[in-house]
């Protein structure tokens, strides 16, 4: 049962909005100290030929983060059909089976309607979303008392961090549930 932490950088907070970079790691959620497995990274192009939007809220956050977040997500950056194909491999590379992320409403299902643009499969299965938020509550772990590694807003480093946080949460309420699965 192979675990993976998603985290979007986007243009928008609704399923249809356009991606900034895409990050992924692999963890154990029931392993709370053990370092994580292999990382996905990448910047996306926005082409509007890709049918996705730029929702003006965003991109007036966006516009107040500083010059080199901003600049961040030129280096590399790929078409959103490349970015797609490449997380399709790496997912089938690591025998990932499940996916968490930061909000039940956010990157899993804004990375789905990414997909679904292009006619593609989404890598998991409709069962396999796990929700960080619904597990920190359980656990009455605040994630905030976290201390950040590395740089917010980078997709990679966020992915990490959440992953770290849910083995955390995890830890706390692993003897009452058995195992996270
Ligand atoms: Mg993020």
């Amino acid at each position: 049962m192979t675990h993976v932490m998603l985290d979007l950088e986007r243009w928008g907070t609704r399923p249809g909005c356009a991606l900034r970079s895409i990050g992924a790691v692999v963890f154990d959620p029931n392993k709370y100290g053990e370092p994580h497995g292999p990382t996905f990274y990448r910047n996306v192009k926005w082409r509007w030929s890709d049918g996705l939007v730029i929702e003006e809220s965003t991109m007036k956050w966006w516009r107040e983060q500083s010059a080199e977040a901003q600049g961040a997500f030129d280096k590399n950056a790929i078409a959103l059909c490349n970015s797609i194909d490449d997380f399709a491999v790496w997912w089938r590379q690591v025998g990932a089976e499940f996916v968490w992320c930061h909000g039940a409403n956010l990157d899993a299902p804004i990375y789905e309607a990414a997909v679904h643009a292009f006619d593609c499969k989404v890598p998991w299965s409709c069962n396999a979303v796990r929700d960080t938020r619904t597990l920190f509550m359980l656990a009455d772990f605040d994630p905030k008392s976290f201390p950040f590694e590395g740089e917010k807003h980078n997709a990679l480093d966020d992915a990490i961090n959440q992953a770290m946080c849910v083995q955390l949460a995890a830890s706390k309420i692993l003897p009452h549930i058995g195992a996270i699965r």
